[in-house]
């Protein structure tokens, strides 16, 4: 591995170690998705400025107003989202800089991802070509929509707040897909489980959670 990859000091394998056992104390289980995070060089995904907080378990500025999530949120989601099997198809909303779905892309057979400000969706795609990730989709686009062409997914992970759920996303779920999504405004967000049965969708409420909000159209 080439050494910006590998990370020195503060970006070490010894910080991501760290990290990991962190998660492990807040409660994050699943061994496979541990060892993605313990591998996965999170300080790739922001600003060389802001490296050496990249393991901390904050949201960082990703630039375009927007944040990192914080390890803890990605793996929380993740192993929600795992939880009842593997997953093949995984609809992400909110590329973002790309770190959730890096740590998807490890863990699921393909990911579609989809991101409405242009610039960001770019550098997460450049990123994530340089870690040889290629089970990746993009798509530039408002995640309102979903993306139908690829329809229909056994996982949806939204990474920004609606206040309530898009239509077009639960109906691009097959029945036994797993959705995770924050749902709320800036007066409080839960995270959701939403899942598709024979006969509807079942509801869940996991536990409050900070997204920025879910924003309508692209730039
Ligand atoms: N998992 C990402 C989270 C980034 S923050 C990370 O760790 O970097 C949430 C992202 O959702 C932002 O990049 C924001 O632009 C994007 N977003 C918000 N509303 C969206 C929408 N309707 N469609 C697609 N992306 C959206």
């Amino acid at each position: 591995m080439n050494f910006r990859l590998q990370g020195i000091g503060m970006t070490s394998q010894r910080t991501r170690d760290r990290m990991v056992k962190r998660l492990q104390m807040q409660g994050i289980r699943n061994p496979q998705l541990l060892s993605v995070m313990a591998t996965t060089p999170r300080h790739i995904f922001v600003d060389e400025a802001l490296a050496s907080r990249s393991y901390e378990d904050t949201a960082l500025p990703i630039g375009h107003n927007q944040t990192i999530s914080q390890p803890y949120i990605v793996a929380r989601m993740t192993e929600l989202l795992l939880e009842n099997g593997p997953r093949q198809k995984v609809l992400e909303i909110g590329t973002g800089c790309g770190y959730q779905t890096a740590v998807l892309a490890q863990l699921v057979d393909q990911v579609y991802t989809v991101e409405r400000i242009g610039p960001l969706l770019k550098k997460a795609k450049d990123r994530l070509w340089e870690l040889g990730l290629k089970n990746i989709r993009y798509l530039h686009s408002d995640g309102g929509w979903g993306w139908p062409e690829f329809a229909p997914y056994d996982g949806v992970l939204v990474a920004a707040a609606p206040t309530e759920i898009p239509e077009a996303l639960l109906a691009q779920m097959a029945v036994g897909a797993v959705m995770i999504i924050p749902i709320g405004d800036e007066n409080g967000q839960q995270l959701h489980r939403v899942i598709r049965t024979e006969s509807g969708f079942e509801d869940d409420v996991i536990e409050p959670v900070v997204f920025v909000p879910f924003l309508t159209g692209k730039q």
